[in-house]
């Protein structure tokens, strides 16, 4: 079947939200007068948001239900709604329509005009308490100046691409995903649209602070060595430091200095360098970690029901 847009939802307990954006999704598409289809993923929900979805199937044939085995996170719902689409666009959208669904036709404009990805740019942000907003802020600022690939900041998962970008992400197999920034990776056409991000319709957030901090050291340790180089560079200083510091204490021993005598220096130095070599560990192991999860190459994620259509 030939589809226009494909629009995807990842879906995590969002019971009191399906409705509401069931019904606005359909709208803003059935205006734009082409075919389309509704990708529902369902991660793991435990609301009853599962059979919510399954109802919506069997009402509406542009829904397609893809639901997990279990709980697998954002970013991996957002890949099989990627892996299911057919669509010659595809959208990613949040499920607690804190992403406006009429920002669709906007995107979709700018696609029509030649840009093989679309992303929206949160202009304003509704309803998010200023802890949020200020970790995301930082957040997109640090990741954009240490990754070797330029991720536009304030751009979340929301955005329009083209079938020619899924194809190419489709192949991209890794397992700590950051698809924000798998997206910018791949080049192409790209452009930003500048929306107001609007609050909650229902629910709470399902991103506390674990699971923002695993998505920061997703994306960093995706994209960037800067860690790791960052123990190379505090080892040349330390170095650098000692061979300067070394003939300058011999000399103010022999002047007869009484400086840098006792422990509370050598103690000092011993606990600062502890200190560095188990973080340049443990920096170590992030990375080491993702390559043994990497060398397991299991599924990245496990349907327990696929579209109708596709089973
Ligand atoms: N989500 C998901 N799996 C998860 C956590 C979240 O599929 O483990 C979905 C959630 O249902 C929503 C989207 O990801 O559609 C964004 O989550 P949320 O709105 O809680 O994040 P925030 O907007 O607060 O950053
Ligand atoms: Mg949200």
């Amino acid at each position: 079947m030939k589809v226009t847009y494909s629009i995807i939802a990842p879906i995590y307990n969002e019971i009191d939200n399906l409705p509401e954006l069931h019904r606005r999704v359909s709208e803003v598409m059935k205006s734009s007068g082409e075919s389309w289809e509704f990708i529902l993923v369902d991660d793991g929900s435990t609301d009853g948001s599962t059979d919510k979805i399954r109802e919506l199937a069997k009402k509406d044939k542009h829904v397609r239900p893809v639901i997990f085995a279990r709980n697998f996170g954002h970013q991996v719902a957002i890949t099989a709604g990627w892996d299911y689409a057919r669509g010659d666009a595809v959208v990613i959208i949040d499920a607690d329509l804190q992403d406006p669904p009429e920002t669709i036709l906007e995107l979709a404009k700018k696609w029509k005009e030649g840009y093989e990805v679309v992303y929206a740019v949160r202009g304003e942000r509704e309803g998010e308490s200023w802890f949020k907003k200020f970790t995301a802020a930082m957040f997109y600022r640090i990741i954009y100046s240490i990754t070797d690939v330029k991720i536009p900041v304030d751009t979340g998962d929301f955005r329009l691409m083209d079938r020619k970008v899924v194809d190419v992400l489709k192949q991209m197999k890794e397992r700590h995903r950051f698809p924000r920034g798998m997206s910018a990776w791949v080049g192409f056409r790209q452009i930003g649209v500048t929306y107001r991000r609007a609050a909650r319709v229902a629910g709470v957030t399902k991103y506390p602070f674990s699971k923002m901090l695993k998505l920061a050291l997703n994306a960093i340790t995706g994209f960037s060595y800067f860690p790791l180089q960052l123990a190379t560079y505090f080892g040349f200083a330390s170095a650098g430091i000692s061979v300067i510091a070394i003939p300058v204490v011999i000399y103010m021993r022999i002047m007869g200095s009484g400086a840098f005598f006792g422990q509370a220096s050598t103690l000092i130095a011993v606990l600062f360098f502890g200190g560095v070599q188990l973080i340049s560990l443990g920096v170590l192991g992030e990375y080491i970690g993702r390559l043994y999860d990497e060398a397991k190459g299991r599924p990245l994620y496990i349907v327990r029901e696929a579209p109708e259509d596709q089973k």
